[in-house]
């Protein structure tokens, strides 16, 4: 479920170019970017959309940061012979996330977060190589990067709220489950039971899905509303004290 106050929710393309011009030098512009990705034969492939519009929405609400359209295409390795995920390529989303930065800074934007739903490591390398030669060209222009993933994990063990966060968990296990059953909930089919990744070892594969048969890692039967709702929580508080922090 959503609770985003839709009054206070900045849409750049709901903005006037007057608007955007004066934002630009005084708000933190924010760019979700989600994927389209097996989750599992549970879950959606839109599940790291939802996720970080969620999660963006809502603390950009709070802080009057301005939301740019999803970048809804990313890129992914182990999951991207299953139906329906879609990859683009790591020099394809280096080079797009390059391009939006260029047009934010050009038109005078000063700082931008990119919050990414999918945390895969090639795709959070792209994006991170773009923000680099992006704050290197452009003097004085910020950038910063993250999956919420990267803030949810570092309460691997802790109880908030009553509710433990997992310590082993991965794709579209209990905590992807959670969160989609507190936003989508008419989304989420029968949840399957633990699965926990084949080793790869060292050596290549060409076939990295062998790892995750199934689709998912972790234990999707023990997600609830609750979990999902303290996670998403957790995700917001943290995105807004990053889109505080880097406000011009
Ligand atoms: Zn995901």
């Amino acid at each position: 479920m959503t609770r985003v106050d839709e009054h206070r929710l900045l849409r750049a393309s709901e903005l006037t170019m007057e608007e955007y011009d004066q934002f630009a030098t005084e708000r933190a512009f924010v760019l979700p970017v989600g994927i389209l990705e097996e989750h599992g034969p549970h879950l959606p492939l839109g599940t790291d959309i939802f996720q970080a519009e969620a999660v963006v929405n809502e603390a950009a609400a709070r802080t009057g940061s301005i939301v740019l359209p999803t970048l809804n295409y990313g890129n992914c390795h182990s999951t991207r012979n299953f139906p329906g995920s879609i990859s683009i390529g790591f020099d394809t989303l280096r080079s797009l996330t390059r391009d939006i930065l260029d047009e934010l800074a050009r038109h005078e934007v000063k700082s931008v977060a990119i919050v990414s739903g999918h945390a895969g490591s090639g795709h959070m390398r792209a994006i991170k190589q773009a923000g680099r030669e992006a704050v290197k060209e452009h003097e004085g222009f910020t950038v910063a990067l993250l999956s919420e993933w990267d803030v949810l994990f570092g309460y691997a063990g802790e109880t908030v709220n009553g509710e433990t966060i997992p310590q082993r968990d991965g794709h579209a296990g209990t905590m992807e489950t959670a969160r989609i059953m507190d936003l989508r909930e008419e989304l989420v089919k029968e949840t399957p039971g633990e699965h926990l990744p084949n080793d790869e070892g060292y050596v290549l594969s060409p076939t990295p899905e062998d790892a995750l048969p199934d689709g998912y890692i972790g234990d999707p039967s023990q997600a609830t509303v609750k979990l999902g709702r303290v996670l998403h929580t957790l995700a917001v508080d943290a995105l807004a004290d990053l889109f505080e922090e880097i406000e011009p």
